[in-house]
């Protein structure tokens, strides 16, 4: 397996607008060095103590982004130095998210994270709880986040059309929300779908950041 090489083609394949979140949970910090020594500066990891590790021993400019469920008793440990929350599924996550925020005079990127696969999942704003969540209005007194946009993962399967479907699904909520609760915040304006076997779909629907994981760095060992 040859890290820089796989980075280096999906680098060269994804336009300008589209952001690579390398997603290295579960890999260790010298594979995260050499896809740094090849100018990868965002990096996703899905578990609070993993993640604060790596942090505290890898260069200062990494983007940290957090892509899996975050409970809210963790947030205090990231709050310091956290680049986006990818997976906000909740108004009390959110929240939680703020308060952290203000005590590190800090504001903190956040994606509200939306069910769009066929499978059942404890995780995600449906469309409507996600509508009910924004029109409530209370999220405006939140100063210390910004609502960057919005996060889903697809169905686990080989079915394109499928996918197709839930990441169009996903752009078209994406839409409506900059067009409803947004359209004079120009920082709502990501839409994070696609990982290692679906990116290239993603991008053709709108996806503006992909997470790609196995595709860089191989299979992960649990
Ligand atoms: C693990 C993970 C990824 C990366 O998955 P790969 O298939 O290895 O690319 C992307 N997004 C989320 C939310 C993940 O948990």
């Amino acid at each position: 397996m040859d890290i820089l090489k796989n980075l280096q083609e999906i680098q060269a394949e994804i336009p300008d607008n589209v952001k690579l979140v390398a997603v290295s949970k579960f890999h260790p910090n010298e594979y995260i060095e050499t896809a740094y020594s090849g100018g990868q500066r965002i990096f996703g990891e899905s578990k609070e103590q993993e993640l604060s590790k790596k942090q505290a021993t890898l260069p200062n400019d990494i983007q940290w982004h957090f892509i899996g469920h975050l409970q809210t008793n963790k947030v205090k440990y990231i709050a310091p130095y956290i680049a986006m929350v990818e997976a906000v599924d909740s108004y009390k996550l959110l929240s939680e998210i703020n308060k952290q925020a203000i005590k590190h005079n800090r504001t903190i990127a956040c994606l509200l994270e939306i069910h769009i696969a066929q499978e059942e999942s404890k995780y995600g704003f449906t469309f409507d709880t996600c509508r009910d969540m924004l029109q409530s209005g209370e999220w405006k007194s939140l100063k210390n986040v910004t609502i960057a946009g919005v996060m889903g993962m697809a169905t686990n399967t080989d079915n394109e059309q499928e996918i197709e479907r839930e990441f169009l699904s996903l752009k078209h909520f994406f839409d409506e929300l900059k067009h409803d609760f947004f359209n004079d915040q120009p920082s709502f304006c990501e839409i994070s779908m696609g990982m290692s076997h679906d990116y290239r779909i993603a991008i053709r629907t709108g996806a503006t950041i992909i997470r790609v994981g196995s595709k860089i760095f191989g299979e992960r060992v649990y």
